[in-house]
């Protein structure tokens, strides 16, 4: 039941393995070298639409713990918890409960968003910078999320 990836996933995708500077962020390998084993491993799934390109709703993962933390899915909070936080991970989960219309102009406009973002954490990773280096979304974006985290479930 994969859904179809289009070209605003596959911006976000790089985004989330380049701010893990490439590597996995639960065993720690490197993936440098062999980009294609280093998945953008979502917290809340893609079919998620408000939550489908949010910052805090990815991590870079290997494709074996991917896979490991896929079928374990209380690891994989526990392991996003401690990423990104018990409150950002449940507000997070909420703000996935309520659907976000994002009209074509405004995922046209995230996707130049973020390949800004994508150029300007590359040219930090030139200028010698490791570890993670953050992202953020677009501010139009970050408020409708920011929004539906405070939404009852
Ligand atoms: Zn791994």
């Amino acid at each position: 039941m994969a859904l179809k990836r289009d070209k605003h996933d596959s911006i976000f995708s790089e985004l989330v393995r380049e701010r893990a500077n490439w590597c996995c962020e639960s065993c720690g390998r490197d993936f440098s070298t062999n980009h294609a084993s280093l998945h953008c491993s979502h917290i809340n799934g893609r079919r998620h639409t408000s939550t489908r390109w949010h910052p805090l709703n990815a991590l870079a993962h290997c494709v074996g713990c991917h896979r490991r933390l896929g079928e374990e899915p209380i690891q994989f909070t526990r392991h996003a918890e401690y990423e990104y936080g018990v409150m950002t991970v449940e507000q997070v989960a909420r703000a996935a409960l309520h659907p976000m219309k994002i009209k074509p102009w405004q995922k046209e406009e995230m996707y130049q968003h973020y390949k800004q973002e994508l150029a300007r954490i590359k040219a930090l990773r030139i200028t010698g910078m490791l570890g993670r280096i953050e992202f953020a979304a677009p501010d139009w974006y970050q408020q409708g999320i920011t929004l539906r985290m405070g939404e009852a479930t």
